[in-house]
């Protein structure tokens, strides 16, 4: 179906993207996968294009893009022609629009500039080896003391780990409550910020996921992010962006995932026949396309509601449960089609397969994104 979501500008942004993507990510793409990580010069050259953080305003030296459609263009260009583990969007707008927020004035002048042009990569961590859909467990301590604070504790599974010059921690900081969080930024070469493992993992190889760990590192209270103490409600706001950037990523995933597997099974020939003319190819391709039509229309709509400001937290969870859903009743129905080819890495619904089984669990899982659902509509 024709997307009417996006105008000529928009359109015209997509092309250059996607020549960007397609020139300048994707030929590292396999040697990423192999070192376990994203060159550092990926993020130099995004922010050349001007395509990190495109929504800063134009005093910070920013393009001042703020429709979302923007940032959805992006994601999705990558998806197709990038490199999946090329977590820029992580970059620009997930953790970056925390210090747009919550940050001070002094805080944006000092970090924009290298955000923006990719010098300053970041990360967030929040999980840790016995918290992560529970953020209650936290056990990542700071202490207020004089002018800094101290840091004591240890991440794991964080995104853009290795690669990272500002992590932005949180960490518990009132020992009574439960929520009693703070958000700290913490920087590349502080004193006692310490990285563990680059993890190997199920799939997204290019992406460096690792463990940190923090002994005893004394950050300067200018580097608090927001309230003390008030970094769980903090995160709670950032949380429904997050799940929309999951729900755009998620279809982008399985629209490629639907192209490759009708470029194969039209080439595929069995007993006699091109496999796309077996009823059974024919009708799961037909549900599964259907499925992903609708999800894209949805998916579409509530960017256009977060234009207007107007997306809401239930919804962005259902968005993400069920595209990621979709997305993997896709690239499994991919694999199957592909027969023996589809559990080799030389194709790519093998790597994609790899790739996407984690977005059920990533930015809150299924089961929590259903807690969330079922709480709103049953009201308990
Ligand atoms: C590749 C990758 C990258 C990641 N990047 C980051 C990052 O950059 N920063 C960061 O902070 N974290 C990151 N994470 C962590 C991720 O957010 C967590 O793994 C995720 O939230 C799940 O937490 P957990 O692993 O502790 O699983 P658990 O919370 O232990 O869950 C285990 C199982 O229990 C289920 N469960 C939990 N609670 C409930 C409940 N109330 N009801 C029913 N079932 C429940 C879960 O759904 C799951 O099936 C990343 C993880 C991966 C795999």
């Amino acid at each position: 179906m024709k997307r009417t979501a996006f105008d000529s500008e928009m359109e015209m942004f997509r092309d250059s993207a996607r020549k960007f993507f397609q020139g300048e990510i994707a030929p590292h793409s396999e040697r990423w996968r192999e070192a376990n990580i994203v060159d550092r010069e990926a993020y130099l050259k995004a922010g050349e294009m001007g395509y990190l953080c495109i929504w800063m305003d134009e005093k910070y030296g920013g393009l001042g893009l703020k429709d979302f459609r923007y940032e959805q263009i992006l994601i999705e260009e990558n998806v197709f022609h990038g490199d999946r583990g090329f977590f820029f969007w992580l970059h620009s707008r997930l953790v970056a629009p925390y210090l747009e927020h919550f940050g001070t004035e002094e805080q944006k002048q000092r970090f924009y500039p290298g955000i923006l042009s990719g010098e300053k990569i970041l990360a967030i961590a929040m999980t840790e080896p016995d918290a992560g859909s529970d953020l209650s467990s936290m056990k990542t301590r700071a202490v207020e003391k004089d002018d800094h604070w101290v840091l004591n504790g240890s991440k794991t599974y964080i995104s853009n780990g290795i690669n990272a010059d500002v992590v932005l921690v949180a960490a518990r900081t009132h020992p009574e409550k439960s929520h009693g969080l703070t958000l700290f930024l913490v920087e590349r070469g502080m004193e006692g910020f310490e990285r563990g493992r680059n993890l190997k993992k199920m799939g997204l190889k290019s992406q460096d996921t690792s463990e940190l760990f923090f002994h005893d590192v004394k950050i300067p209270k200018s580097n608090v992010l927001g309230q003390p103490h008030s970094g769980f409600h903090h995160l709670m706001q950032g949380l429904a962006e997050e799940r929309l950037l999951g729900a755009i990523y998620n279809i982008a995933a399985a629209r490629l995932a639907m192209q490759i597997t009708k470029d194969f099974v039209r080439e595929r020939r069995v007993f006699g026949k091109p496999l796309s003319t077996m009823q059974n190819t024919r009708f799961k391709l037909a549900a599964l396309d259907t499925e992903i039509e609708v999800a894209q229309c949805w998916v579409d709509q509530l960017v256009a509601r977060h234009n207007e400001g107007q997306l809401d937290a239930v919804d962005a969870a259902r968005a993400k449960l069920y595209t990621s859903e979709v997305n993997g009743r896709m690239v499994d129905e991919g694999v199957q089609q592909h027969g023996g080819a589809g559990y080799m890495e030389e194709y790519p619904i093998c790597l994609l397969y790899q790739d996407e089984r984690v977005h059920r669990i990533l930015a809150g899982t299924s089961e929590i994104m259903k807690e969330i659902i079922a709480r709103s509509i049953l009201d308990c």
